[in-house]
C-alpha cells in the first residue's frame, strides 16, 4: 500500500514507522520552515503533571506501548538510547498542597512515586518515575532514515488545492504523487491554514514557551540519576530537565497561553516567533526555584535559547485518530496536546487498526475514534465533574448550589476538602440526604444551607463587603427536580438565572460554573432557553454548551461558564 503522510512531528513520525513496519511504501512530506510543536518539545513523560497533580488516564498501558515503540525505533536505527527513564523530584509547596496530594492523588499513583520524608517524619514531596525522549535526535534520525530511502520530501502543501481524493486513490497533482491513502499529521500550526477535510482541528491550540539554560551545575543526563539527591529532573507547575549530552544545560518549561495561538513561519518578514519577555521572565524565575529545590544550588543561570510552539490541544482533550466520513482514503492524527511523546505511538497504531488494508476500506466508525489515550464519551454529570476537577486548585472554595442527593457535594468535598465546601438546597430532605451521605463517607465540615439557591448565592456575593467574590474555584448547578423527590418542586428559569449571575461573581479567574439543564420535564425547555440567553449575555465568562450527543431535543445539556482573567483575586 502507498501511504502519504503530511507532517513529520511526533504524530507523523510515529505513523510513518508503524506504516513502514507493516510493509507500506511510505512517503513523508513536511514543510521545512513551519514552527512546529515537536521542534520545541522537551519529550518529557510523567504519570502526574501540573499544579493540580493531574493523572494521565491508563498511564501504564500507554507507557508500555510508547516504550515498545521507541525501543523498536532504536533497534531499527541501530542508534543510542532515545527514550530513557528519569527520576523526577517534586516538592510540596505547603501543608495544603501536601494534604491535597496525599488525600486526593497518592492512592492512585502510589506505584509510581516514592514519598520523601523530612526530619519530622512528614512528607516533603516525592520522587516519581518518568521518561524522556530525545526529541531532536529522534526526529532528525527518522527523517534521515526515510530520506535515505527516497521516502521524504520537504514541501509545504496547500491542502485545499493540492490534495485530490478520488474513488480508488489520492492524488497530489502539483507534486506528481499518487497514493492509496493519505494522513494529515499537521499539528496546530497546520490548522492555521485551511484544511477542508478536517476543518477546525485541533480546536483548542495552546502556545507554549521553553528555555534552554546553562548553569554551573555539572549534571548531565546519563540514564542514571545524576544529581547528588538521586534525581534527574525537578518539577512543580514547571519543569527543569537536563539536556542530553550537554553538562550543565537544562530545559525549563513550559508556559501555557490560549489567547495568542499563532506563530509566523520562520524567516517571514516582520514575523513573530512566539516568544515573549513575560514568558522568559516566568521561566527564568521557575528555573531559579527548581534548581534550588533540586539541591543544585541557587547560582546564576544564562539563557541559551528561548523558543515557542503551539500545542495541538482539543477541547475534549482527545487525540483525534480517525478517517474522513466520506473520503475514506483520508485520515488524520492530531490533538496530541501536551503529551505527544506518550500518546503518538498508541494513537498511530489505533488509526492503522481501523483501516482494513486488504481492500482499502475503513471499518465503520460511529464517531471519530480517539486513541486509547482518551476517555470515551461519558455522561454529562461525569463530564461536569471532570471539568471541575481540572479547574479547582488547592485552597479554592467550591459550592454545590443544588445539593440534591449529595453526590456532587461528596465529590467537591473530596476534591477541595470538606471545610472548603458549601452545599445549598431549598428542600430540607435534600440537605438531610446530603448530610447523611457525607457522614457515610467520613467527610465532616461541609457547610450545609437550606435556602433558595438564588437567594443564598446573591447573599454570599454581597456578604462581608464582597469578600467572597473571586474566591470560588467551582460552582455546580443541577437543574430540574430532585431525583426520587417531589417532581412539582423544580428549579425555575427566573431563580436559576439569578443564581448563575451571582455564581459568576463568586468565581475567581479561571474558575468554572457548570449548569446541567434537563429539558424533559414541564418548564425544562424554558429554563434551558433562559440559561442559553444568559450565556449569550455573559461578559465575565466564556461559555461552552455541551449536548448529550443524542440529537434528542429533550436530552440534557451542560453549560460551562469559565471566569475570564480580569477578575480581582
Ligand atoms: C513548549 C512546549 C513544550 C512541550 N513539551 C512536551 C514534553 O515535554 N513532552 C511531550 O510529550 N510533549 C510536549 N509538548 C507537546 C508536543 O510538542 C506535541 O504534543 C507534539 O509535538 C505534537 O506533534 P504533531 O506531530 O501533532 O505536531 P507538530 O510537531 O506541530 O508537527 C506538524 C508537522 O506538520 C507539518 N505541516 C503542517 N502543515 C503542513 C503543510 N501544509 N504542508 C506540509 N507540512 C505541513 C509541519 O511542518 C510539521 O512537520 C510540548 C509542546 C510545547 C509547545
Amino acid at each position: 500500500m502507498d501511504t502519504l503522510i503530511i507532517g513529520q512531528g511526533l504524530a507523523g513520525s510515529a505513523l510513518a514507522w508503524n506504516c513502514h513496519w507493516q510493509g507500506d511504501r511510505v512517503k513523508l512530506l513536511a514543510a521545512e520552515n513551519l514552527p512546529t510543536a515537536s521542534s520545541v518539545a522537551a519529550g518529557l513523560v510523567m504519570p502526574i503533571y501540573g499544579h493540580k497533580y493531574s493523572i494521565i488516564d491508563r498511564f501504564k498501558q500507554k507507557l508500555e506501548l510508547a516504550e515498545g515503540f521507541f525501543r523498536h525505533v532504536e533497534q531499527h536505527l541501530n542508534t543510542d538510547i532515545l527514550f530513557r527513564p528519569l527520576r523526577i523530584l517534586r516538592r510540596f509547596r505547603d501543608a495544603e498542597d501536601r494534604r491535597y496530594f496525599l488525600q486526593e492523588r497518592y492512592e492512585s499513583v502510589a506505584g509510581w512515586v516514592q514519598l520523601q520524608l523530612g526530619g519530622d517524619g512528614q512528607a516533603t514531596g516525592f520522587v516519581m518515575s518518568g521518561w524522556k525522549l530525545n526529541v531532536p535526535s529522534y526526529l532528525a534520525q527518522t527523517r534521515q532514515y526515510f530520506q535515505n530511502r527516497g521516502q521524504f520530501l520537504a514541501a509545504e502543501l496547500e491542502i485545499a488545492t493540492d490534495v485530490v481524493p478520488c474513488f480508488d486513490q489520492v492524488q497530489l497533482p502539483r507534486l506528481g504523487l499518487v497514493a492509496d491513502r493519505l494522513f494529515f499529521c499537521q499539528g496546530a500550526v497546520g490548522s492555521q491554514q485551511w484544511n477542508p477535510w478536517f476543518p477546525g482541528v485541533p480546536d483548542h491550540p495552546l502556545r507554549g514557551e521553553i528555555l534552554q539554560i546553562s548553569t554551573e551545575c555539572v549534571c548531565e543526563l546519563s540514564g542514571a540519576a545524576v544529581s547528588s539527591g538521586g534525581w534527574d529532573a525537578v518539577v512543580d507547575e514547571h519543569w527543569l530537565v537536563p539536556v542530553e549530552g550537554v553538562a550543565g544545560h537544562f530545559l525549563v518549561g513550559a508556559t501555557y497561553d490560549r489567547e495568542r495561538v499563532t506563530i509566523d513561519a520562520e524567516g517571514s518578514a516582520g514575523g513573530w516567533d512566539g516568544t515573549t519577555a513575560s514568558g522568559q521572565k516566568e521561566l527564568s524565575t521557575s528555573a531559579q526555584r527548581l534548581l534550588f529545590q533540586g539541591g543544585m544550588g541557587a547560582g546564576q543561570h544564562m539563557v541559551v535559547s528561548h523558543r515557542a510552539g503551539i500545542r495541538a490541544g482539543t477541547r475534549r482533550r482527545q487525540v483525534l485518530a480517525a478517517y474522513h466520513r466520506e473520503q475514506r482514503r483520508l485520515g488524520i492524527l492530531n490533538g496530541l496536546g501536551s503529551h505527544g511523546t506518550l500518546l503518538a505511538p498508541a494513537a498511530a497504531a489505533e488509526l492503522l487498526r481501523q483501516f482494513d488494508g486488504g481492500c482499502g476500506q475503513v471499518r465503520e466508525q460511529t464517531e471519530p475514534v480517539v486513541s486509547g489515550t482518551v476517555r470515551r464519551r461519558s455522561g454529562l454529570t461525569e463530564k461536569a465533574q471532570t471539568i471541575v476537577r481540572r479547574a479547582v486548585r488547592a485552597g479554592d472554595w467550591v459550592l454545590d448550589a443544588t445539593a440534591g442527593n449529595g453526590h456532587d457535594t461528596v465529590f467537591l468535598a473530596r476534591l477541595a476538602g470538606p471545610e472548603r465546601v458549601l452545599a445549598v438546597d431549598l428542600q430540607p430532605a435534600a440537605i438531610e440526604k446530603t448530610g447523611l451521605l457525607l457522614a457515610q463517607e467520613g467527610l465532616a465540615g461541609v457547610g450545609l444551607v437550606t435556602a433558595d439557591h438564588a437567594d443564598e448565592l446573591e447573599r454570599l456575593s454581597v456578604a462581608d463587603a464582597g469578600v467572597w467574590c473571586g474566591r470560588f474555584g467551582a460552582v455546580m448547578l443541577n437543574l430540574g427536580y430532585l431525583p426520587g423527590g417531589d417532581h412539582v418542586l423544580v428549579t425555575k428559569a427566573e431563580t436559576t438565572v439569578r443564581a448563575l449571575r451571582a455564581a459568576c461573581q463568586l468565581l475567581r479567574a479561571g474558575g468554572v460554573l457548570t449548569v446541567l439543564c434537563y429539558r424533559g420535564h414541564a418548564g425544562g425547555p424554558e429554563e434551558y432557553s433562559a440559561v442559553r440567553e444568559e450565556a449569550g449575555r455573559q461578559q465575565q465568562c466564556q461559555v461552552d454548551e455541551i449536548a448529550a450527543g443524542t440529537g434528542n431535543p429533550t436530552a440534557p445539556v451542560l453549560f460551562v461558564f469559565r471566569r475570564n482573567a480580569t477578575v480581582r483575586e
